[in-house]
């Protein structure tokens, strides 16, 4: 599909849509509804990409089809959370507001539910390098996307129990992996830590070697194409009789025909007004961005005893991951960041740079590891596109199709049950 980068002659009946979040999903929501035809502007006070989108592990995971809340995981939980580089910490002060939300997470994670959850992640995720191509153009795609697979690694050389079922959901789906023993790891990534004695690689995946520019291009083309960014705060949605939308902001109103939230982890607020309440949690990540390493690994992988990724960007080496549950508004706990430095070292015993950068980002999450991607049933102009958790970066693009036409009233690429409002 060639990639439209004049601005488009739109017709002043062409539907207006305030598009709340230049994050990754809406960004690229933005640019798939300005080339349908609509007028579009992007509500964010930060610069495209200063949420979550900015310092993730930048993997775009197509074959990615296993939710994170397994069956087991409950008897994890309490190693994880008495180590303080664990994967998984909880602010003591939180863990009551947190309790509801933990309680679905953990339902979440009963074998009906993981298929469930794995058939929908697929659908969204494997269309995910094609929506990007058409959505950035061939030479856009090849200069900010690699695509040459990913390695899970784990120190322990058996299968745990979530193991088999996570490789029985890939076998359902059809995805190819393979399994790589210690001597086959080291081939492909010589500089490995012995103490990593197994691997999974996934051919087809692929990483972004800046994910912030990847938004910023997005929301370039969106202003190429006629969108307009708008530095402003949606405070708050205002249904009107005749079916449009009076958007507040921190500088004035304005009328939309139509309103999309994607305003990542903060997306509930906006919505609690029109009497809809999500379980919506952020699951708090960190990154170490490491400045001209020693070493930059030929390919993405993921540790997956220790739940953080290293990621060769083209800033240095971005070891970013591990979950945090402490809200949208408690101060980032530097020393899990700090941790993530010296697990690289671990992992990578040769690896030496000159200085690092510690980041914290908000994942926006659902219990059950998929998105909302829907209208509002008592205001229909409003769609919501937001909970992508730990896999935006690899469903925005999809996503973006599928917010299209949901506005336009279009019917769905895939079906679009399991990303319903009404299943919460
Ligand atoms: C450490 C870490 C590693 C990750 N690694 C990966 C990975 O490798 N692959 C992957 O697929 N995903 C990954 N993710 C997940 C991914 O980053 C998120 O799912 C994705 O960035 C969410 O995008 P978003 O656009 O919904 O939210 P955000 O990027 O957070 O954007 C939301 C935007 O909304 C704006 N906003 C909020 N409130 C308002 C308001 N009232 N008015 C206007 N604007 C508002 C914010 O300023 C922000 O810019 C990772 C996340 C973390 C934290």
């Amino acid at each position: 599909m060639p990639v439209m980068t004049m601005s488009q002659d739109l017709s002043p009946a062409a539907p207006s849509v305030a598009v709340i979040g230049a994050g990754i999903v809406g960004a690229c929501a933005a640019l798939a509804l300005q080339r349908g035809g609509c007028r579009v502007d992007v509500y964010d006070p930060l610069p495209p990409g200063g949420g979550a989108s900015f310092g993730n592990a930048g993997l775009i995971s197509i074959d990615s089809v296993v939710p994170i809340a397994m069956p087991g995981m409950l008897r994890n939980v309490p190693r994880w959370l008495i180590d303080p580089d664990g994967p998984l910490a909880l602010r003591p002060g939180y863990a009551l507001r947190a309790a509801p939300w933990l309680l679905r997470w953990l339902r979440a994670g009963r074998l009906p539910a993981v298929r469930a959850s794995s058939r929908a992640l697929h659908a969204l995720h494997r269309p995910a390098l094609d929506e990007y191509r058409a959505l950035l153009g061939a030479e856009r795609f090849v200069t900010l996307l690699r695509t040459q697979g990913q390695v899970h690694v784990w120190e322990d050389e058996r299968d745990s129990a979530a193991d088999r079922i996570a490789d029985e959901l890939r076998e359902r789906l059809d995805v190819p992996t393979e399994r790589l023993d210690a001597g086959a790891l080291r081939e492909l990534l010589p500089e490995l830590s012995p103490a990593i004695r197994r691997g999974l690689l996934f051919p087809r995946h692929a990483h972004t070697v800046e994910p912030r520019q990847l938004v910023q291009a997005v929301a370039e083309l969106l202003q190429q194409a006629g969108g307009r960014l708008v530095a402003e705060r949606a405070l708050k949605i205002v249904p009107r009789p005749d079916g449009d939308y009076r958007l507040l902001t921190n500088c004035g109103d304005r009328i939309h025909d139509r309103i999309v939230v994607a305003a990542g982890a903060w997306s509930r607020s906006l919505l609690e007004p029109l009497g809809v309440r999500l379980p919506l949690e952020t699951e708090r990540g960190y990154h170490a961005e490491l400045s001209a390493p020693s070493l930059l690994p030929r390919i993405p992988l993921v540790h997956k005893d220790r739940g953080f990724a290293v990621t060769p960007m083209t800033g240095g080496l971005r070891i970013a991951g591990t979950v945090e549950i402490a809200g949208l508004d408690a101060p980032p706990d530097e020393r899990r960041a700090d941790a993530l430095v010296a697990q690289a070292q671990a992992l990578f015993p040769g690896l030496r740079f000159e200085h690092w950068r510690a980041w914290m980002g908000l994942r926006p999450s659902f219990p059950d590891s998929l998105p909302v991607s829907d209208r509002l049933a008592r205001h229909p102009g409003v769609v919501v596109a937001c909970g992508h958790g730990h896999f935006g970066m690899t469903a925005a693009s999809m996503t973006a199709r599928l917010v299209s036409q949901l506005v336009r009233g279009e019917p769905a690429a895939i079906d679009l049950h399991p990303y319903r409002l009404a299943r919460f």
